[in-house]
């Protein structure tokens, strides 16, 4: 039986960013402002069939200030609340919305309620705003339900009149309202006159108790590659003593410089146990290492394709990696399969 209104319960979590902003008088800057924001422009909410409760990070944050602890406190506070709500919703500036979400994504195992991040390009309280129309959205996808249990039961980003896989997701766009892009996955939903749930492209519900994993391990890092890179300044990063993974941000297909030096500092990287991970610099396609001779020459010195991942969930799923502290091989191994619908299974590597 579908839950009636009544008997739905929401939680939003006001992480900060534009949707709540509002103009400092003497800088003229945009700054966030407190949670009152939100019900003073959407006076909506109040009115809405469900219960409706919010809370706020304080201070509240522009989202390219978020660090661990923030990624943490968000994952202990959906734990915290889990059993007492249907489903959550996080304001989240759209700056790094990608990067938390695909942490959520992994820190939140067995997860089989909607967490869905939205925001804004302009902030409510400028008369064409994006944030009340995303809000609203956000809120219906993350109360919706058939018989009880939820439409979408994982992590997505609502944003402009679609649903994606948060961990699928890249900001693409810094001034339309159509920010954000998943070059690789299907949108989970498109938001008309109805909301056309793509049912196949959402993740089923296990129904398995929720497991969080708040460890991250920051040792990590992404080396872009461009065409004349500095010999001395790749190695340095290479041989850097703290380094456990590294994300190489490889051409097209998960190609690089074939050049000795370079190869000889990846194949020194793999003996000290520093994780090389393949992502490929393209929004759409995957690495497919061993098409050129290039990649196959990188993957001879251990270097570990991460086929269609964005880089955003490439960060997430090493430092969550890292942080369970398991064997460096499983490491390895779960970096190729999805965990959470991350990368489409690969029939090789
Ligand atoms: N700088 C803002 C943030 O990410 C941008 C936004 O919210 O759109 O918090």
């Amino acid at each position: 039986m579908e839950l009636t209104d009544s008997e739905i319960s929401l939680l939003i979590i006001y992480t900060g960013g534009t949707i709540g902003m509002v103009k400092d008088p003497n800088t003229g800057t945009l700054k966030p402002f407190d949670i009152d924001n939100l019900y003073k422009y959407i006076p909506v909410l109040e009115s809405y069939p469900f219960r409706i409760d919010s809370i706020a990070f304080d201070p509240l944050i522009d989202s390219s200030s978020v660090n661990s602890q923030h990624i943490t406190k968000l994952v202990k506070t959906i734990k915290e609340k889990y059993e007492d709500y249907d489903g959550f919703v996080v304001l989240h500036g759209t700056d790094t919305m990608a990067y938390t979400a695909s942490f959520l994504s992994f820190m939140l195992e067995n997860l089989n309620k909607p967490v869905i991040f939205t925001g804004a390009q302009l902030p409510l309280g400028i008369l064409r705003s994006d944030g009340r129309e995303n809000l609203v959205n956000a809120i219906e996808i993350a109360s919706a339900n058939e018989e009880g249990t939820p439409l979408v039961p994982e992590v997505a980003i609502c944003f402009e009149n679609e649903l994606f896989r948060g961990n699928r997701t890249h900001k693409t766009n810094a001034e339309d309202f159509e920010a954000f892009r998943s070059g690789n996955y299907p949108v989970l939903a498109n938001i008309g006159v109805h909301i056309k749930y793509h049912r196949s492209a959402i993740r089923k519900p296990n129904f398995k108790k929720l497991k969080t994993h708040p460890e991250l391990n920051p040792n990590v890092t992404v080396l872009k590659l461009f065409p004349g890179m500095s010999e001395k300044i790749v190695k340095t990063i290479l041989n850097f003593p703290d380094l456990e993974g590294i994300i190489l941000e490889t051409y097209g297909s998960g190609n690089a410089p074939e050049e000795k030096w370079f190869l000889d500092a990846l194949e020194a990287a793999d003996k000290r146990g520093v994780i090389l991970y393949n992502v490929s610099q393209c929004e759409s396609g995957s690495v497919d290492m061993g098409r050129y001779a290039t990649s196959l020459a990188m993957q001879k010195r251990g270097v570990i394709s991460g086929h269609d991942i964005t880089t955003e969930a490439a960060i997430a799923k090493l430092m969550y990696l890292l942080g369970k502290k398991i064997p460096i091989e499983n490491t390895k191994e779960l970096l190729t399969k999805p965990l959470r619908g991350e990368l489409t299974p690969q029939n090789k590597n």
